[in-house]
This record gives structure tokens, C-alpha cells and sequence, in this order.
């Protein structure tokens, strides 16, 4: 017997959380990494904004597993997609349309992707490091990639987080202390290592299960990790989601500047309906300073923080590589981000243009 925490996302509005409950389940080892080898299990919806008190039983589907660092040994967390029970996605089930647009011609351009995930560490109701009376010390500055206890505020927690991801085998690719005080950033998804795959289902997958050790490791920590945008008005920075993105054309020297050029083209004539997925409250981010684009404008550029679309200096000079996406916020949908992208940019219409 193995304890497996059931993992999926609610339906709160107007940002989805993560909820998880626990079964004791006999899977053998040999398939204990294979979803489909747990049990369907049910879940009161009306306690989840997700149903009424009247029809509230939906299911929980197991669609991916990894090692339970919190609980360790034979422990896993199971990640699930909610549906109702007629055998439909339920309307909450991001992850669902990921999957269509994978499966309508999104798959065959090999979309991978690597998060840049920023979150706050709040004590209280203000940011780790933040005084009584909610001014701050000091101007940032000397917080970003800072080191020393005048300026650093939550690492013995970042550092519980960062050694439960690679317990856990996640893809995380690094972690760095960002500009605000008590505010940090994890990288997961692509790493350049063969024989794992940082394909966009695979990568949000990994996010969400990372965003919930995030939660369950700062319940030890006393230290609540939030993803709001933009958590102290002012002169301050927001939280974002860089979403770093590529497509095998984009990855081959022969078409990768033109794969790109095409793909930010395309994204212009969307941004709207982009922005509207990335992410609520992340106008308060998206201001034109802090490193930020204003949320009405639309601009890409090699090198440029100041942009919506930024082209890394190294992928203009190897003519390949990705493109970073620096509008959603930190509360953004992994799911409906990597869908937008898929939507807009590898629609089949796309596929002959870069061919
Ligand atoms: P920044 O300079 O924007 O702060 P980081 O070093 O924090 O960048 O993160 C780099 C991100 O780029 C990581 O999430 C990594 O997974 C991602 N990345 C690198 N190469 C690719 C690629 N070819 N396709 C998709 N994502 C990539
Ligand atoms: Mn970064
Ligand atoms: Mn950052
Ligand atoms: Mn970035």
C-alpha cells in the first residue's frame, strides 16, 4: 500500500488554486509512475466552486505522477484532470484545451517551453521583509541575486522548495532572488538534457505540481507563497510568468530566425486575447516600467526587457533557439498560456508558412 495525494485545480474565480486529498492505494512498483494505474476517485464540487450542493460529485482523472518528496518512500503526488460526470472536461479543466490544440497540429511542430515563475513570500499580510508599517528600508536595488541578511528574506524556504522539486524529479532548472524583498523566481521546463522532454504539456504539468509544493513546503516554513501580479503598489516590481518558447523550426539554424519572425507577427495580431488568458489583476503589472511592456502596446525586440516579445541576445547571434514571452503574470495558467501559443502561433496555416 502507497499514500498518493490526489492533486488537481479548483474553480476559483478569478484565479484557480490547487487542492489536493490523500487515498491509500495498492499499485505496484513497477507501475507506480504510470497514471492510469491509480483509481478514478470523486470529489465534492460544491466545496471547489466547482459545482452546485445539488450535483456536486465530479471525478478526478490521474493524468500524471511523480515521487511525494514531502512524504518520501513509496509516497506519490498524482496530478488529475477534473471532469463532470457525463465523461466531458469539466469547464475548469484548462489542461483539456492544451490537449486539443496539441492534437488539432500543435504536436507536430514539437512545442517545448520553460517558466520563469515569480511569486511573493508573504508573513502576514505583507511581504517577507517588509516593515511594520509597509514602507520598505530601502529602495530595490541591492535585493536582485542579493546575498546577506539585511537583504534576503526566505531562504532557508526557497532552498526546503528547490530540494523538494528535484526529489520530486521535476525539471527545475534554477532559482534566483528577484527584485523585491521577499520575492523570488524558479525556472522549470527546458534544460537542455537528453531524455527529458520539456514538451508544453509535460512542462505545465510539472509547474502545477511545483506551485504545490510551493504551498505545502511554506505551510513548514510559516511563509505563504503568492502568485499575485503585482503584491505592493508603487515603485516596486510585479510578479510574472516569462514563458520561454520554442518550436523545432525555431530550434533549426536553416528557419529559426524566420520560425520566430513569423511567430511574433502572429502574436501582435492577437495580443488582446493573450493578455485576457495571462493572468487577473496583471494590468497592475503590465505599467510600461519595471521591466514591463504597457498592457495596450505590443513590441518585441532582441535584448529588451521593455518588450512584450524579447529575442535573447544568444538566440539572434546562433540564428535558433526560442522566444521568451514576458506578459503573463505570475497567476497565469500554465495550460491556457501554452494554448494560446499553440492556437496563435503553430495553427496548421503557420506549419506551411514556416515550412
Ligand atoms: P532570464 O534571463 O529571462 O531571467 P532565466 O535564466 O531565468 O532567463 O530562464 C531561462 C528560461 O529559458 C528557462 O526557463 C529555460 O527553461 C528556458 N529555455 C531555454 N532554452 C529554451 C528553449 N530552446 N525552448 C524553450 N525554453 C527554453
Ligand atoms: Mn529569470
Ligand atoms: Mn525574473
Ligand atoms: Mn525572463
Amino acid at each position: 500500500m502507497r499514500q498518493a495525494e490526489y492533486i488537481w485545480l479548483d474553480g476559483e474565480n478569478p484565479t484557480q488554486q490547487v487542492r489536493s486529498k490523500s487515498r491509500i492505494v495498492a499499485v505496484d512498483e513497477s507501475d507506480s509512475f504510470v497514471a492510469a494505474a491509480y483509481p478514478e476517485w470523486g470529489f465534492d464540487g460544491s466545496s471547489t466552486y466547482q459545482a452546485t450542493g445539488h450535483d456536486s460529485d465530479l471525478i478526478l482523472r490521474p493524468v500524471r505522477v511523480v515521487r511525494d518528496p514531502i512524504r518520501g518512500g513509496d509516497a506519490r503526488l498524482i496530478l488529475c484532470e477534473v471532469f463532470s460526470p457525463n465523461g466531458q472536461p469539466h469547464a475548469t479543466n484548462t489542461r483539456a484545451r492544451l490537449r486539443a490544440a496539441l492534437d488539432n497540429g500543435g504536436a507536430e511542430l514539437d512545442p517545448w517551453v520553460g517558466f520563469e515563475q515569480e511569486y511573493t513570500l508573504f508573513r502576514g499580510d505583507r511581504p517577507y521583509g517588509f516593515p511594520a508599517d509597509g514602507s520598505a528600508q530601502k529602495a530595490q536595488g541591492p535585493f536582485y541575486c542579493g546575498v546577506g541578511s539585511d537583504r534576503i528574506f526566505g531562504r532557508e524556504f526557497v532552498e526546503a522548495h528547490t530540494q523538494a522539486c528535484i526529489d520530486a524529479g521535476l525539471m527545475l532548472y534554477g532559482t534566483n532572488a528577484e527584485v523585491m524583498p521577499g520575492q523570488w523566481e524558479f525556472q522549470i521546463g527546458y534544460r537542455g538534457l537528453d531524455g527529458e522532454s520539456p514538451d508544453v504539456l509535460h512542462v505545465s504539468d510539472q509547474l502545477v505540481l511545483a506551485r504545490w509544493l510551493l504551498r505545502r513546503v511554506g505551510e513548514d516554513h510559516g511563509v505563504e507563497p503568492r502568485l499575485d501580479p503585482k503584491p505592493v503598489q508603487g515603485d516596486w516590481n510585479g510578479a510574472g510568468n516569462h514563458t520561454n518558447f520554442s518550436t523545432a523550426s525555431m530550434r533549426n539554424a536553416a528557419t529559426g530566425m524566420a520560425a520566430i519572425r513569423d511567430a511574433v507577427e502572429r502574436l501582435a495580431l492577437r495580443h488582446a486575447e493573450h493578455i485576457r488568458g495571462y493572468g487577473h489583476g496583471n494590468e497592475n503589472r503590465l505599467t510600461g516600467q519595471h521591466e514591463t511592456c504597457a498592457i495596450d502596446e505590443f513590441r518585441s525586440g532582441v535584448a529588451d526587457r521593455g518588450a512584450s516579445i524579447r529575442i535573447p541576445r544568444s538566440v539572434q547571434i546562433e540564428g535558433k533557439g526560442y522566444l521568451e514571452d514576458r506578459r503573463p503574470g505570475a497567476n497565469c495558467d500554465p495550460y491556457t498560456v501554452c494554448a494560446l501559443l499553440l492556437e496563435t502561433i503553430c495553427a496548421p496555416s503557420s506549419t506551411a508558412a514556416v515550412a
